[in-house]
């Protein structure tokens, strides 16, 4: 993605408080050429978790907040974003504000995605997820686009009733 300024992050919010968005702790040194979307944890406050990227012409910003991790009988669940397999305390639910009508009306929307919203990096295998991951024969390009359009479907799904 194209490299993004801070007054940009903290202005693309769409499902927070302009209140928020000020205080977003805005993460430093960023590789941007090799990011599909700019997605940290505050380091302040790990359960809220922010996802910015470009989206039809706009950069748009998503607050989201990290349930607590689940009690599950599964040991693992994969990354609704990048296919990743992980363990299950490597994975987290998040859950976001829906924006416009949906959102003042109290509806949220929540995805299973990697705990550190490294998806970026797991499908450039600059990092390594805990377990071994099922064979597959996508090209770097192909999870690329796939990664994209999964998290473009999650974001149109916000932004539906804006
Ligand atoms: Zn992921």
């Amino acid at each position: 993605m194209q490299p993004l300024e801070v007054d940009q992050i903290r202005a693309s919010f769409v499902n927070c408080s302009r209140g928020e968005a000020k205080t977003v702790t805005v993460p430093g040194e960023v590789p941007w050429a090799d990011r599909d979307f700019l997605g940290w944890r505050d380091p302040k406050a790990p359960a809220r978790a922010y996802l910015v990227l470009p989206y039809e012409g706009e950069v748009i910003g998503l607050a989201l907040r990290a349930a607590p991790p689940a009690r599950s009988r599964v040991s693992s669940n994969m990354c609704a974003f990048c296919s990743t397999t992980h363990r299950v305390s490597d994975i987290s639910l998040f859950s976001g504000r829906r924006a416009g009508k949906l959102g003042r009306e109290g509806n949220t929307l929540g995805t299973y995605i990697c705990a550190n919203l490294a998806c970026s990096r797991y499908v450039r295998r600059e990092i390594q997820p805990e377990i071994p991951q099922p064979n597959e024969w996508l090209t770097l390009e192909e999870r690329i686009e796939r990664l994209e359009d999964k998290v473009h479907r999650f974001v149109a799904r916000v932004l539906e009733s804006r």
